[in-house]
């Protein structure tokens, strides 16, 4: 029995520097609770290391989190990145870490990069720049996750900067892409002429929160059996009548 899950895939915690220090473990999920958001994503811009206690405070919650990252390629293009489990997540995050520029944070000037537990404590601050393009392209990023198990999603396509179609003005056709993000200022529909995207993609939306009244933008479904990374692939893909809805 396929059922609507209410999903936003694209959520920052206070580990991106341009995030509010607000997006907590325990704000993040109340919110999500109050949205009626069964399944969430945190993606925040080149590091990972926030998940795992998202996943965890989660368990006192019915609410799947899946683990994500908002990837910056040397094109400057912005790729939500989700994989099934956090060791493969973590995985991933070894290769970004080690295509990053070595630059070091400034908490005054880009924000702080917070690292926190389960129980929303502030445990410690990342001092790499995360807000910076890695040094791989967004065709070796593909390979890597394609062959990683993972998912790959443009991120707001339709936004100028920082989107694929704003650095490239296309979506490169040999990219292994799973479905494609377009931000809240643009419809489906829209989008779809405007960018010219073929059928074959899902197109979800999502909050791309970085404070917690931005995450009542809510309005991508997921039509699965449960709520797993393997079924949204299946959305994704459309497979036996899975599908992803995004309702005006
Ligand atoms: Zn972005
Ligand atoms: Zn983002």
């Amino acid at each position: 029995m396929l059922k609507a899950y209410p999903a936003d895939l694209h959520i920052h915690t206070c580990l991106s520097p341009c995030a509010d220090e607000e997006m907590n473990p325990a704000n993040i999920l109340n919110m999500a609770k109050l949205m009626g958001t069964k399944i969430i994503a945190i993606c925040d811009h080149n590091s990972a290391k926030n998940v795992k206690p998202v996943q965890e405070a989660a368990e006192d919650y019915d609410i799947t989190v899946i683990p994500g990252m908002e990837v910056e390629s040397a094109e400057e293009a912005h790729l939500l990145v989700f994989f099934e489990d956090l060791n493969t997540m973590m995985e991933w995050q070894d290769y970004v870490y080690k295509h990053l520029p070595a630059i070091k944070n400034n908490p005054k000037f880009f924000g702080p990069q917070q690292i926190v537990d389960r129980d929303s404590n502030i445990t410690g601050e990342e001092d790499k720049m995360l807000i910076s393009a890695i040094s791989a392209s967004a065709e070796e990023i593909s390979q890597r996750v394609l062959k990683m198990g993972g998912m790959l999603v443009p991120a707001h396509i339709d936004r100028k900067t920082y989107s694929l179609m704003g650095q490239l003005g296309f979506i490169p056709a040999d990219l292994e892409i799973s479905a494609i993000e377009i931000s809240r200022n643009v419809s489906e529909k829209e989008a779809r002429r405007k960018f010219n995207i073929p059928d074959k993609y899902s197109i979800i939306t999502s909050s791309d929160a970085h404070r917690l009244k931005e995450m009542v933008f809510q309005k991508t479904f997921l039509y699965i059996k449960t709520p797993n990374f393997v079924e949204i692939k299946k959305a994704f893909k459309g497979v036996e009548g899975r599908r992803v809805i995004i309702k005006e």
